[in-house]
């Protein structure tokens, strides 16, 4: 299967072959196509799969032929949950749309407003946005949608755990009730599945990895270890496995910061990423990973959401992540599309109780490994698959970014 017999214009596969992609994903396979035949879409697939050019390929192709966009209107919506996310979705249709007619730009809070409503001020046919700046902007008549075709809804289960649910549908007020809907979720929770039932029309499902399962090619290891030692078994381990690139994740920011600095002083040169940093500093740290000036970029679950750096190797979990699904996302970040990763967590004993909820999401017993000298003291309790059936999750309380 090639992109050209998907139905893709010659113009939308030279980009692609200039990108180097050869084939089409499974999720490209299934999405592109029913896209392109106008259908709403509800995709269940995890960042890494492709699913990006899974919704703007086939939209360039249908925005291409219409009508000519008017000022301060957008003819396509892309809703994401993050600034990093929101400028990598962007980078992608810049890529895409190479050879392609269709204009776009991004608009996300942390930044200054002015120049958004510049770019938006001639009309753009693709608009990248969070939920709480374009609220701003719509508020301020920079941007309506009374021409609006297709909305997206990118990283949707994020969205909802990031609270945003009030301000999608805040924005779905807003939109034209003629128009296509793509919803894309790496999960499909009950609170999902009920936006999904307010949001998409006798939609084509397509799901490219049953949902909560982790990605295949992702080799996963838990190192048991005491709380104390984590730090020097951490710059053990990149020093030991010679790991050029490193996403390491910390629940907290302020232990993102600490770390980054304990590897750094140790020669690991390490970055942290993290919702406190200005965008730029962040922005920079990203392009300084990406580049190789900085091999090892500490991240929160929120900074990292969705960051597209491609065929990263290795990911650590330096601590697990209260909310189990979130350790699906994070490994996601590695084994992307079709290559294959490794995905370490360490563990102390108080951390069991999260170990086994997401060993018991991902229906798995994640296989353990003892690293010498990092014998710990305090052991930790074997584990048992523990099948019973997950309850969903109750809504948080919503919060916007400015
Ligand atoms: P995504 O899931 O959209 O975040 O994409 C994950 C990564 O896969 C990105 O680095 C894309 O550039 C890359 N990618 C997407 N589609 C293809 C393809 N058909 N062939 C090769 N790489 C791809």
């Amino acid at each position: 299967m090639n992109f050209h017999s998907l139905g893709l214009h010659q113009n939308i596969v030279n980009a692609l072959t200039e990108k180097g992609y050869t084939a089409p994903t499974p999720i490209q396979q299934k999405a592109i196509p029913a896209i392109l035949e106008r259908k709403d879409v509800m995709a269940a697939a995890q960042t890494g799969t492709g699913k990006t050019a899974g919704f703007v390929l086939p939209m360039l192709q249908r925005l291409h032929n219409g009508t000519k966009v008017k000022n301060n209107h957008a003819r396509a919506l892309i809703l994401v949950p993050t600034r990093e996310l929101a400028a990598q979705v962007a980078s992608s249709i810049k890529e895409y749309a190479l050879h392609s007619p269709c204009s776009h730009t991004v608009v996300f809070g942390g930044v200054s407003i002015n120049p958004q409503m510049l770019a938006l001020r001639k009309g753009v046919d693709i608009l990248v946005a969070t939920p709480g700046r374009l609220l701003d902007l719509h508020s301020q008549n920079a941007v309506k949608f009374q021409n609006l075709e297709i909305l997206v809804l990118d990283e949707a289960d994020r969205m909802l755990d990031m609270g945003f649910i009030h301000d999608i549908k805040r924005v779905m007020k807003l939109l034209p009730n003629n128009r296509q809907n793509l919803l894309f979720s790496a999960t499909f929770s009950d609170q999902i599945k009920a936006l999904a039932r307010e949001l998409v029309n006798d939609p084509v499902e397509v799901s490219v990895t049953p949902a909560n399962s982790t990605a295949e090619k992702v080799e996963q290891r838990v190192y048991p270890v005491d709380k104390t030692k984590k730090s020097a078994l951490l710059s053990h381990i990149i020093k030991q496995e010679d790991m050029q690139q490193v996403l390491v994740f910390s629940r907290t920011k302020h232990g993102a910061n600490r770390l980054a600095k304990q590897l750094t002083a140790k020669g690991l040169v390490a970055a942290a990423i993290h919702g406190n940093k200005s965008q730029g500093a962040r922005t920079t740290a990203l392009h300084n990973f990406k580049t190789g000036k900085v091999r090892i970029l500490v991240a929160t679950d929120i900074a990292a959401r969705g960051l597209d750096i491609a065929q990263l190797p290795f990911v650590i979990n330096y601590d697990l992540p209260h909310v189990s699904e979130d350790y699906v996302h994070r490994i996601g970040r590695t084994a992307r599309a079709g290559a294959s990763g490794k995905a370490i967590s360490l563990v102390c004993q108080d951390e069991f109780k999260l170990l086994k909820d997401i060993e018991r999401l991902t229906k798995q017993v994640i296989t353990r490994q003892i690293i010498d000298g990092f014998d710990p003291k305090e052991g930790l309790p074997e584990s048992k698959l523990d099948d019973r059936p997950i309850k969903p999750k109750k809504p948080k309380k919503p919060k916007r970014f400015k």
